[in-house]
């Protein structure tokens, strides 16, 4: 009923004379049935969409039987209009005969107005995205415009790197080359900070290129298998000689559940550990500086390994913490006058820990030491063949380290080895025991020990007739004696690889050498010099070549020089060279296209040795030369450790059975 009552209605007779309206008409139009009674239809049908006549066609339309319905705007009353539905259809009588007319009219301003906000909405919408997709597009035109920046900036910084790198190579080059001349002290002083200063620059150049790769989103790691204790080992001996200028006792520990291979990048990891030990190093004045490594855990072959750089030195306050891994960044500005740094070697660290599905993160508190730790996931190396190892069950050793440490790392390694061992804190304790009768296979000794050292305790104990089993000294790198009462000298931090094999030589009495400074571990690369290799050296830059000539030269060796990669490809095709040392970027044809040149051209065993010399530092160079066919990779500046190494591996390439 009430629904009735809202829809207008209007009857009109078969001539189209209005006859009766309901109240809502009256509602809707403000005219009572009486007012309009006798009117026309079309009087109430007029405004029809605006167009006078319209509905007079309309009604005639009616006439045929039509039905029209539509929404238009009506003149209601006082002048008002309204939005109403307009349904009008013919009506017959009970013989099917037309009878006249019937108007259905419903009240629509509610719908009207929804409609219209529902279009105003929408029309908002519309704009909002439109302006949607210009802000998109603006975002997307600034991310290109990024990525070109940031390329450009890639592209700027490694030509500026390579741009400095040569006449670093010079300046490091040359000093090294003169540090072996002789010298008075005030020369020698020079000579150091020289080398100090180009070293610093190099370091700040390498940091910056690290930094603008990894956020160019460039920085792309290795995926290769390698022994993760020995990329630990190989980083602190890297930091041995400056823990020892300051007299620190630098320790790798590593768990026994470490395993012993993984996947990922050692390059990198190594990476990591030297800017964490060098830190640790610079900022410890006393103590110790671990290394240490644990598995975290392992599932479907991956494992979480997680390392540690500790120290006992002069701490972070936990207020400033929050300066760390952030680049350019240092957590005391005083300090870096003192200490020197760019503020980019944790924020590097960091990105590559997470680059390798880890964390890095601080424990520390000012005045008390610091510990910098990190994760990484690593797959299970595929062939986890352990290598063969000696072992030292049944054998007896006396430890005598004064740091707690280092000897608990000992007795690691010796219980891994199955040795028996003891260990006390000084050269008395050791005595004691001496004295006492204990009997000894071999005598692991620290050299460097407050009090009395490892050396005047060996020769004391030597002198009074109580050395009955070889005595090996534990020393950092680059020491040398020349003594009888020791039989070998250890490197510190010791490695494991080489740990059971030094002290079966000593216990078989293969004493190689007393003045030996670690020698099994430098065995290959002091013989490089006295192997007969016929070398072409192929360098555009004068200063790049006179570095290398120099410190060939250094090693007992001549090369032929030329100044292009034409040349190179040329000589080394017509000159029965065993190795070719050749610059990546020459003018005429670069070293990767002479590289080429050779390869085909001496496409069997013959072929020499091709090392990569490379300005720049990364694993791309490295793959790019490997890509190239080159045997082995040098990077700028050369250093003469680094080069003797290489003719090293080169000699022992070429006395393999099989060309490369
Ligand atoms: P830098 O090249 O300046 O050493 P890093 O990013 O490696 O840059 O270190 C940033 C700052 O963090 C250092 O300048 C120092 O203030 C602080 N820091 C890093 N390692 C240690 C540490 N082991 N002990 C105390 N402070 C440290």
């Amino acid at each position: 009923m009430a629904q009735a009552e809202k829809t207008a209605i209007v009857v009109a007779d078969i001539q189209g004379i209005i006859q009766w309206s309901n109240e809502a008409f009256a509602r809707q139009s403000g005219e009572a049935s009486d007012e309009i009674r006798g009117r026309p239809l079309e009087t109430i049908l007029t405004g029809l969409d605006g167009k006078p006549g319209s509905a007079a066609n309309l009604v005639a339309s009616l006439a045929n039987g039509e039905r029209f319905s539509l929404a238009r705007e009506f003149a209601a009353k006082a002048g008002q209009t309204l939005w109403v539905d307009t349904v009008v259809e013919r009506i017959c009588d009970a013989n099917g005969a037309p009878a006249g007319y019937i108007l259905f009219q419903e009240d629509a301003s509610l719908r009207r107005m929804h409609e219209q906000e529902l279009a105003s909405a929408s029309a908002a919408i519309q704009g909002l995205d439109s302006q949607f997709e210009q802000a998109i597009e603006r975002a997307q035109q600034l991310a290109v415009d990024a990525a070109v920046a940031n390329q450009a900036k890639s592209a700027f910084l490694a030509m500026m790197s390579h741009e400095i790198r040569t006449p670093l190579n010079g300046v490091l080059g040359m000093a090294s080359i003169l540090e072996a001349t002789e010298l008075n002290d005030d020369q020698r002083d020079c000579l150091r900070t020289i080398k100090m200063s180009g070293e610093a620059l190099l370091a700040v150049i390498n940091d910056t290129l690290d930094f603008s790769k990894i956020e160019a989103g460039r920085l792309e790691l290795e995926d290769v298998e390698f022994d993760v204790r020995a990329c630990a080992e190989e980083a602190a001996d890297l930091l041995a000689a400056r823990a020892l200028a300051k007299n620190l006792e630098l320790v790798c520990d590593f768990a026994e559940n470490m395993p012993r291979c993984v996947r990922g990048d050692p390059v990198r990891l190594r990476q990591i550990f030297v800017n964490l030990l060098s830190n640790a190093v610079k900022f410890t004045a006393a103590g110790e500086v671990v290394l240490e490594g644990r598995l975290e855990n392992c599932a479907d072959g991956v494992c979480t390994l997680r390392f540690g750089v500790r120290d006992t030195g002069i701490g972070i306050p936990q207020d400033k913490q929050h300066r760390l891994f952030k680049s350019f960044s240092q957590v005391d500005t005083s300090t870096t006058r003192q200490y020197g740094g760019t503020g980019l070697g944790l924020a590097i660290s960091k990105k590559i820990a997470e680059l390798m599905g880890g964390r890095m993160w601080v424990e520390s508190a000012a005045g008390c030491g610091s510990t910098f730790a990190f994760t990484m996931r690593a797959p299970m190396a595929a062939i986890a063949v352990p290598a063969p190892e000696v072992s030292l069950a049944g054998r007896r050793v006396l430890v005598v380290d004064d740091n707690a440490t280092s000897r608990a790392v000992l007795l690691r390694h010796l219980r891994h080895f199955q040795a028996e061992s003891v260990a006390v804190a000084d050269g008395d304790a050791a005595s004691a025991l001496l004295n006492a009768g204990e009997r000894f296979d071999v005598v692991l000794i620290d050299y460097h020990m407050p009090g009395l050292d490892g050396l005047a305790w060996a020769k004391k104990t030597a002198a009074v007739g109580r050395k009955v089993c070889p005595f090996l000294l534990l020393s950092a790198v680059g020491e040398s004696f020349v003594e009888d009462a020791i039989d070998g000298v250890f490197r510190k931090p010791v490695r494991r690889g080489t740990f059971a094999e030094r002290i079966t030589q000593a216990l078989e009495h293969k004493k190689s050498s007393h003045s030996a400074t670690a020698i099994a571990d430098l065995a290959v690369v002091g013989t490089a010099g006295r192997q007969p290799l016929k070398i072409l050296l192929a360098e555009d830059n004068a200063v790049n070549q006179a570095v290398a000539r120099h410190q060939l030269a250094r090693l007992g060796y001549q090369a032929t020089m030329v100044g292009n990669g034409a040349l190179a490809a040329a000589a080394a095709i017509d000159g029965d060279f065993d190795l070719v040392l050749m610059d990546v970027q020459m003018p005429e044809c670069d070293g990767y296209e002479a590289t080429q040149r050779i390869r085909t051209a001496l496409p069997g065993p013959n072929r020499p040795w091709i090392i990569a010399l490379t300005a720049g530092v990364g694993s791309a160079d490295r793959e790019d030369a490997r890509n190239a066919g080159m045997n082995d990779y040098l990077s700028k500046p050369l250093r003469p450790e680094a080069l003797e190494a290489a003719l090293a591996r080169a000699f022992a390439a070429s006395r393999a059975p099989v060309g490369v």
